[in-house]
């Protein structure tokens, strides 16, 4: 823009073209002035909406806001530990723990669905290191994560749940107005809803209404408005029924 205002101006200085400020009496004679800077009124060259960049972010870093963890994607290193978990100030049953951006995007999300919708929630489990997802592992390939292959691990998934626990991390949550709330909701704060009701193929997992994974508002909102679900089949990844 700036190089093109300046072309416009020299080409106008030179040619006795009107200038841009529409002064045409006076601007073949008058040097142009420095002012190449567009007005403050005129609009940037409007984005593409097509220009939704798939490989901005790994999915292979587990540093990464993206990073893809699932049943052939372990964590890599296994015992990868987030450099910037902080305590989330929200209500729990047990004290959660996100990296720093996922817990700026829970309070947001915990604060809005009161805000708009008088709802109360609260976190039932957010980051398990290595070590704590030995102790959640049950031997239910489908319900739960073997160590080093939970979503958990990485600092950006969240088990919410009613402050009230009606439905506490039970499929029936999804019909209550807190999963009901969350499900249209969570792509403004940047989450997804990990494992949809129709995609246990896909992601190895049976629903879990409550389990949400922070992915940004960009990702988030770019699965929304196409309609993809799960990570997997927006990155082209293969299922994950099973472990390798
Ligand atoms: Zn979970």
């Amino acid at each position: 823009m700036l190089l093109l205002a300046v072309a416009v101006l020299v080409i106008g200085y030179v040619t006795g073209l009107p200038s841009s400020d529409g002064d045409a009496s006076t601007a073949a004679e008058e040097t142009p002035t420095p002012t190449t800077r567009p007005s403050p009124g005129e609009a940037p060259a409007p984005a593409s909406v097509d220009t939704f960049n798939r490989a901005a972010f790994s999915i292979d870093d587990p540093n990464s806001i993206w990073v893809v963890v699932n049943k052939l994607r372990p964590i890599n290193p296994q015992d990868f530990e987030p450099g910037d978990l902080v305590e989330v100030p929200v209500d729990f049953t047990n004290e959660p723990e996100l990296r720093q951006e996922a817990s700026d995007a829970v309070i947001a999300m915990f604060d809005a669905a009161f805000a708009e919708a008088g709802l109360e929630l609260a976190s039932n489990s957010a980051y398990r290191s290595f070590s704590s997802q030995e102790n959640v592992y049950d031997g239910d390939d489908a319900t739960t994560a073997r160590p080093g292959f939970s979503e958990h691990q990485t600092g950006l998934a969240i088990d919410i749940g009613a402050l009230s626990g009606e439905c506490s991390l039970d499929v029936c949550f999804a019909d209550t107005p807190e999963g009901a709330w969350l499900r249209d909701n969570a792509a403004r704060f940047g989450f997804v809803l990990r494992y949809p009701a129709d995609k246990t193929d896909i992601t190895g997992y049976t629903f879990e209404p409550w389990h949400f994974r922070y992915v940004g508002t960009d990702l988030a909102a770019e699965m929304r408005d196409t309609g993809v679900t799960t990570l997997e089949e927006f990155f082209g990844l293969p299922p994950a029924p099973d472990y390798g």
